[in-house]
């Protein structure tokens, strides 16, 4: 049942007024603009709304930054951090679980079930990076567009200016994020056929090329195989897949273009079940949007977790800000959403669970590596590989470097 636009307002209004009553640290100043996200918890029974968790943020480190300890954050996107956020909040919720107190889930034999009536909503100030940003533009100036590098696309506007134009849709939003090598490539024309649709594309980025994907590719993987990863995916029932999006409003938007993104890109007989997400644009305007006045995006990103304790950090080049150049390399400046620290949670939930066994098939858990113990989650990956191979032809390939173990703790 589609929510109706009083709720799709209250929704946004929530997720703008948690952002509002967070500290200025992190925030854009000035000229600055960046990206809100954040998953809500939506009681279909109760009609109750909780945010959940919070990212903000528009900032991706380059491929030489990567760290094999998983100590750095490399994709700092407010969709990013607000997805790993809602993480590490399904972890304490499953702990709640395994101690009896009241949780989201209720646990059945070795599996992790989510109560019914409970639902998890995506809130986005705006559309994600890559695909689902290349909207037909219907005649307004464009300030948006997504992460883009504004200088190149104001030279390549010039210059399009010049042409002819003969389709109706005169041009589209563009976006900074680059189809991956190998597959096709923009063809950079004039207009309209200035990108290539349906493709994944890397983060942009100056310089140092990311190798993280943009996050349309990413919305796009948790609309299919689940927005809980590999890792929880172990400890769960089912996948748990986002009911609806909501995008803020005052930015370009097209239902069309995120149907093309988000679920069925170039496969014309798709077949999607139950978890088919709507989509809606709200009336609320987040107010640090992109715009004349705020042209930078901000260099931090706000990490913010409603669970037992709530958990507030701000990440600068993906570590805690006000990391002291002796503490740089200590994982004490990890974020609570770095692959080491939700890993360490992961092995940490795992040891008070009495199913363990079910997962670990008699290997000691210290010694798994992050990467092995992904690997593990057997279904799991079937399901990605499947829908890798059919929806998205390619992806990314980041080198398979994270053979930390939660005994690397200093
Ligand atoms: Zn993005």
């Amino acid at each position: 049942m589609r929510l109706t636009s009083v709720v799709v307002d209250k929704i946004s209004k929530t997720c703008n007024d948690q952002y509002m009553k967070l500290p200025k640290t992190g925030k854009p100043v000035d000229n600055e603009w960046t990206v809100l996200s954040c998953v809500v918890k939506y009681d279909r029974n109760s009609t109750n709304i909780e945010v959940v968790s919070l990212g903000t943020g528009s900032k991706c480190v380059g491929a030489t930054k990567m760290s094999p300890r998983g100590d750095i954050l490399n994709d700092s996107h407010a969709e990013v951090i607000a997805r790993r956020g809602f993480l590490l909040y399904l972890y304490h919720e499953i702990e709640k679980s395994i101690g009896h107190k009241q949780s989201l889930f209720n646990q059945e034999d070795s599996k992790f079930k989510l109560k019914d009536g409970i639902e998890f909503i995506f809130y986005s100030s705006q559309l994600p990076c890559g695909d689902a940003s290349i909207i037909p533009k219907d005649g307004e100036e464009d300030q948006f567009g997504d992460v883009l590098e504004s200088l190149k696309r104001q030279a390549d506007t010039e210059i399009c200016d010049s042409e002819p134009k003969v389709s109706k849709i005169k041009d589209i939003h563009r976006t900074g994020a680059k189809c991956l090598p190998g597959a096709k490539q923009d063809q950079r024309e004039c207009g309209v056929n200035y990108h290539q649709v349906c493709q994944v594309r890397t983060k942009p980025g100056r310089g140092d090329r990311t190798l993280s994907v943009s996050c349309s590719d990413k919305l796009a993987r948790w609309v299919h195989v689940g927005i809980q990863g590999a890792l929880l995916n172990m400890f769960l029932d089912k996948p748990i897949y986002i009911s609806s999006f909501i995008f803020g409003a005052g930015v370009p938007y097209s239902e069309e273009t995120l149907e093309r993104a988000l679920v069925k890109r170039n496969v014309i007989d798709y077949q999607l079940d139950s978890n088919r997400p709507d989509f809606y644009q709200s009336s609320v305007k987040y107010p640090h949007i992109r715009s004349e006045e705020r042209i930078r995006p901000a260099a931090g990103s706000i990490v913010w977790i409603n669970s037992n304790n709530v958990i507030s950090e701000v990440a600068v080049h993906g570590r805690k800000l006000g990391v002291t150049k002796k503490k740089l390399n200590s994982l004490s400046s990890a974020l609570s959403i770095s692959k080491f620290k939700l890993f360490h949670k992961f092995q940490h939930v795992m040891a008070k669970f009495e199913h363990k066994n079910v997962i670990l098939q008699d290997k000691d858990a210290e010694n798994i590596t992050y990467g092995e113990m992904k690997k593990m989650s057997v279904e799991y990956l079937k399901k990605w590989y499947d829908v890798r191979d059919k929806f998205f032809k390619i992806w990314t390939v980041k080198p398979d470097m994270w053979n930390f173990t939660i005994k690397n703790d200093s």
